[in-house]
């Protein structure tokens, strides 16, 4: 018998399981609804990014299903060969006009859009300034373009500072934050960011993956929310999350968007979305153009559970968005809290070293627009319960 060259990855998962951080997927098996089925136990879920509840939107479904049977299920091709759809260019051009930026391309993800973004316009001469905590699609683009990476503390300006002030002035400079950071709901410090952009001669770049359809008016995003118009270069956004489908953005100037569709590498070598995605994507951008209403219910529900669980006595941390994390300390307590949560009828994932620092595990909770106050008070009164068990409140 040959011997298993991975068993050493076998000894790992013992090790985590040995710690209490090994995680079995939890399968969902009505769609991501407000109350769902997980794992065959009906839930009501606070683990999912559909922010507004476009997942299941029934215009979204709609044009989705339109556009397949007119165009088919797969788009055949990259971009950059036939898989470039009309359908793909309209797209783009609605993102555009929405973000009120010259121009967009749409990658297959947010993960790629970063991942292709980063690496395809900085190398090796240049340098990167990034904030601890920006997302690992940040990080790994960054690592792909192989210009160094200074990594200041989370949302420190004055170590951002400090950095680019030893960097010699006619190095090429990319200061990169998250708009939204997804593990602690804060906001990224952009206006002071901006500030430090335009004194080092740095090129800003934002990701809104969990701003997009959630902050600015209509959802535009941060940028749009700090009033940041034409300081940011490299707007980053997920199609993905509040938006319903699936998809990453850049928005930025024309001459940027098109030499990223000369060099971005997974637009060059990845196929392009079905051409049922760009339409349900379309359909996300006329609801939140036309349908803000939706947006106002996200942040009312946001408003009413944030300060249940804050009165209730739990630590949740310094969140301004609709992402509330609930701060257990060990990796192990985050991961008791969130399946007791889940055997009273609560879904909410616990997040623990790596992903968050090791007395920093959690349970994260992120409430949607298609919550019901019943719904939420539910959970509220299943977080008392549990959290008095466990020693938390
Ligand atoms: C979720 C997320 C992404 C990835 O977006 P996908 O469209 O899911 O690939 C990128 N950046 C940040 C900050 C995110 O939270």
């Amino acid at each position: 018998m040959r011997k298993d060259p991975l068993a050493f990855l076998t000894a790992e998962l013992d090790a985590l399981k040995q710690q209490g951080l090994y995680r079995k997927l939890r399968i969902l098996e009505t769609g991501q609804d407000s109350t769902a089925n997980f794992d065959g136990k009906k839930v009501v879920n606070l683990s999912s990014n559909n922010y507004l509840g476009l997942a299941n939107h029934p215009k979204l479904i709609k044009a989705m299903v339109e556009a397949t049977e007119k165009y088919g299920a797969g788009s055949g091709a990259v971009r950059t060969i036939a898989g470039t759809m009309s359908i793909h260019m309209e797209l783009e051009r609605r993102l555009a006009a929405f973000k009120h930026t010259e121009a967009v391309v749409v990658f297959q993800s947010g993960f790629t859009a970063n991942a292709g973004t980063v690496s395809s316009i900085l190398n090796k001469d240049d340098v990167i300034i990034s904030d601890e905590l920006n997302h690992a699609s940040i990080i790994d683009g960054c690592r792909l373009s192989k210009a160094p990476i200074k990594v200041f503390p989370h949302k420190d300006i004055d170590a951002a500072r400090k950095i680019l002030k030893d960097l010699p002035p006619a190095q090429k400079k990319l200061l990169i934050t998250d708009g939204v950071f997804s593990m602690d709901g804060d906001l990224g410090p952009l206006p002071a960011l901006c500030d430090l952009a335009d004194e080092f001669g740095c090129i800003m770049m934002v990701d809104d993956a969990h701003a997009s359809g959630v902050f600015g008016r209509n959802g535009r995003g941060t940028v749009d929310h700090f009033k940041m118009h034409g300081r940011v270069d490299i707007q980053v956004g997920t199609l993905s999350k509040a938006l319903g489908s699936l998809g990453g953005y850049v928005a930025g100037t024309k001459d940027f968007i098109e030499f990223l569709y000369h060099r971005a590498r997974p637009f060059l070598f990845s196929t392009s979305h079905p051409p049922g995605v760009a339409a349900a994507c379309i359909a996300a951008l006329d609801i939140l153009e036309h349908e803000p209403e939706l947006i106002d219910t996200l942040w009312d529900n946001t408003r009413f559970f944030k300060k249940g669980l804050e009165s209730l006595g739990f630590n949740t941390g310094i969140s301004e968005s609709p992402i509330t994390p609930v701060i257990a300390g060990e990796g192990a307590l985050a991961m008791k809290l969130s399946d007791r949560l889940f055997q009273e009828g609560v879904f909410a994932s616990g997040i623990a070293y790596p992903t968050v620092a090791k007395d920093k595990a959690r349970v994260r909770t992120i409430v949607s627009a298609a919550h019901t106050r019943e719904e939420l008070q539910y959970a509220l009164d299943v977080f008392k319960k549990v959290g008095r068990e466990i020693g938390l409140i």
